[in-house]
Formats: structure tokens, sequence, C-alpha cells
């Protein structure tokens, strides 16, 4: 469904938070955020329906969203997301990361889900009013952001099954720590065979909290294996590599080339594209195809694949020791982090924090 309706305005009304968190606790939540747990004082709230287009965007203070108990999301699951940061700079400066990105993923994700396309330019300006009024949620040691989580969903309150004629869009915004606090940890990765994530025609190339609901399963089942996430095989064969729950894997051979699984059911990583940019600036050669679990065995069982990562806005880089599955293990748990992984993971963060120049134009400043 097209947003046939040009948004009106770009100009959102602002209702300050009278009873936002004092100094005090402002102060307590930033020294510990965890991931997450603590929300600003301000949220967004853009309202669209069929006749009216979108409208009515504002700002106003955190707080619970009245919903119908008819409301369509909460029975059909009309939803989708967007996950991205805020970046504290040296000087005080807060910017993002690609967020027109994000904004044209959601749009994609809109288009699955039969839910209005909102436009790029309302986007990063809802983020800019957010970060206007909670600024001070942007956190400043090392590693630290504040993450932003667009979303939208169905609000009309209607049982019949036909995309919703009313849906709101909201952003809200979480301090987060640094997502290894210890120190980077390779990790170990569940091979799920009963579960599949996405299925061929289905949603996994969209960000929508049924993919979500469908991997906590398999998810508890690699926790049950010790094991801190899934990665999931495609659903037609079980041969073929797709993505962890809420995060892409690549692998780096020794001849320095570096694999990623293709697949119209992997959910596109902004943070994956970053990545293989660096990598191929680098003069290595990236390859986007498909990838069999059969050649990851023999790969790491040879010594031809060296290095294994997992990618995601929110720990950036994750660098896998072994991949455990029923009957076999890939790699070995005391694997340590790969040189390349750590160095592409470096030059990455050096970009979003403003500790090197960003040659791509990837980061937007959201404050002033
Ligand atoms: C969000 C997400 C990712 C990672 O995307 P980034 O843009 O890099 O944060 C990967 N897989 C799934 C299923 C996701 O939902």
């Amino acid at each position: 469904m097209k947003n046939l309706l040009a948004p009106r305005t770009l100009e959102f009304s602002v209702t300050v938070n009278d009873a936002g968190r004092s100094a005090a606790e402002h102060a307590d939540i930033i020294a510990e955020p965890g991931f997450g747990k603590y929300f600003t004082d301000h949220m967004v709230d853009i309202c669209w329906s069929e006749r009216g287009g979108w409208h009515r965007p504002r700002v106003q203070p955190y707080g619970p969203i009245a919903l119908d108990p008819a409301a369509a999301v909460l029975h059909y699951a009309q939803e989708i997301f967007e996950g991205l940061k805020a970046y504290r700079h040296q000087d005080g400066s807060i910017f993002t990361f690609r967020p027109e990105m994000n904004a044209e993923r959601m749009k994609r994700s809109a288009a699955r889900l039969a839910l209005p396309e909102l436009p790029t330019e309302y986007f990063v300006e809802s983020l800019r009013q957010l970060i206007a009024v909670d600024a001070r949620w942007v956190p400043s040691t090392p590693d630290t952001s504040l993450y932003l989580r667009p979303f939208m969903f169905a609000k009309e309150a209607f049982l019949g099954v036909r995309p919703a004629a009313k849906v709101n869009y909201y952003v809200i915004a979480s301090p987060a720590g640094a997502y290894f606090a210890g120190g980077v940890e390779p990790v170990s990765i569940w091979i799920s065979t009963d579960y599949a994530r996405a299925g061929r025609g289905g949603t996994g190339a969209a960000k929508t909290g049924g993919n979500y609901a469908s991997s906590l399963v398999a998810q508890q089942e690699a926790h049950s294996h010790g094991c801190a996430q899934v990665l999931f095989l495609d659903s037609e064969t079980g041969e073929y590599l797709e993505e962890l729950g809420g995060m892409n894997v690549v692998f780096v051979y020794k001849d320095g080339r570096v694999v990623t699984p293709e697949s119209p059911s992997i959910l596109e990583g902004i943070t994956r594209d970053s990545l293989l940019r660096l990598a191929e600036d680098r003069g290595l050669k990236v390859e986007q195809r498909r990838v069999s679990i059969a050649e990851v065995r023999e790969g790491v069982a040879s010594g031809d694949i060296v290095e294994m990562f997992a990618c995601g806005t929110a720990a950036v880089v994750a660098p896998i020791a072994q991949f455990i599955a029923d009957g076999y293990t890939i790699g070995d748990a005391g694997a340590p982090a790969g040189e390349l992984t750590m160095s592409l993971r470096q030059e990455l963060t050096d970009i979003q924090y403003g500790r090197v120049a960003d040659r791509h134009g990837w980061m937007t400043r959201l404050d002033g």
C-alpha cells in the first residue's frame, strides 16, 4: 500500500514531558544502561489513515499506548520495526549511521506487510525531533549509544482480515551500554534443524515481529545447548545458511575472500552491507552467494575458512568461535576472534563514533 497523499507537513507538535526523569535518576541509568531496559522521556507518534495519509506528527511524553482490544496488530501481527543508533562524538555532537538505509528498508518491510510507506524525510526528521528533546540520553562513554527503535503497527479496531485502514508510526529510544562489557568474546551458535525462520514467499526479508516470534523457541533450544544464538538454515532443503535470529553471518577465507549467504528470505543488514564495503575498500574480494553448511563444515575443517562472525546494529560484530548442531560441531569453543573480524569492527565503530574520516558519507548529524 503506497502512501497516496504526500505528507502535509514536516512540522511536529512537541509536548515536553514535565514528569521526565530527575537528574539523579538519569545519571544512574546512563552509568549502567544495559540494553533495552530504560527509555527516554519522549517518543514520536505519527498517524496514518487510508483517507488522510500521514498526519499529526508529534513528540510527546514517553508512555503507554492506548489500544482497542480489537486493534488488528494484537490479532494479525501487522507490524514492522527498525533499529539504529545515535552516537555521541568527542565534541558532544550527535550522529546516526546511514538512516536512509533504515528508512528504505522500512518501506520494503511496509510493502510486504501491507502497511503504508513512511517517506524517508519523515523517518529521518522523526529521529531529529526525538534527539532535540532527548539529547541528554545519548551517553558519551566508549561503545555506548542511544538505541533508536522506530516501529509501525495496525491500530484499527477491526477483526476482519485485511490491511488496517489506521496505522501509527512511533519512535522510542533506549540508552545502550557496551554490548561486550568485558571485551569482545567469541560466541557459540546453535544450528537449528527443527525450526526455520522464513520460507519461500514469506516475510524473511522484512523486519517484522512475526519473524522474531517464530525464532524464540529455536533461541530457547540454543540456550539449552549453551549457545548464545541460533543459526537458521533455508526451509526448503535445510542445506544452505540463512542468518541468525537478528544478525547476518560472514565467513573469511584463507585467500582473503569474504563470503556471506545470499537468499531472498534473509533480512539484509546495514551493518553487513557496511562491513562488506570496508572489506572491498581493502581490496578483498566479497562474495554474496549461497553458502551450504557442508561448505562451512569442510572449510573450517580444512582451514580454508579462517574467521567467522555475526553482525548487526546492536553488537556491531560478534566473532563466532563455533557452531554446534545435533550430532556435530564446527570450529572450536576456544577459538579467538579473527584478526580481520576485529579490524573491520574497529574501523566501522571508528567511523560511527567520529574517530576517523567518514569517507563514504555514512553519518548524519541529528542534533543542532
Ligand atoms: C535487524 C536484523 C539484522 C541486522 O540488521 P542491521 O541493519 O545490521 O542491524 C539481521 N537479521 C535480522 C533478522 C534482523 O532483524
